[in-house]
């Protein structure tokens, strides 16, 4: 699913020592499914995390950003994702694929 098995490995990783990739010190990287963002952690005890547009393994470009639309498509429907619920498929890249999200 990602760009090459680093990206692979290292946005999947598992820890059973650390449920949070946050915490853990071997997590490097964190994708974000609902946004189809890809960040280098910095662990700096805090939550931070810094977005990359290229691979830093295969150097192939990442999938565009798809924050903004996620917002716009939310407004969309009338929901606010600071106070109301978020509908299950846009929790992670379900929305993306949904019949409902038409193109702008
Ligand atoms: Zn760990
Ligand atoms: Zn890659």
């Amino acid at each position: 699913m990602h760009c090459c098995d680093a990206m692979d490995r290292h946005a999947n990783v598992t820890c059973e020592d650390h449920e949070d990739p946050f915490d853990c010190p071997d997590a490097l990287v964190q994708f974000s499914a609902r946004f189809q963002e890809y960040g280098l952690i910095i662990h700096d005890g805090g939550r931070s995390s810094s977005i990359i547009d290229f691979c830093p393994w295969c150097g192939r470009r990442l999938p565009e950003s798809q924050r903004d639309r996620w917002f716009d498509e939310l407004e969309r429907r009338g929901i606010d994702p600071w106070e109301d619920e978020l509908p299950p498929e846009f929790e992670d890249d379900r929305w993306l694929k949904s019949d409902s999200a038409e193109p702008h």
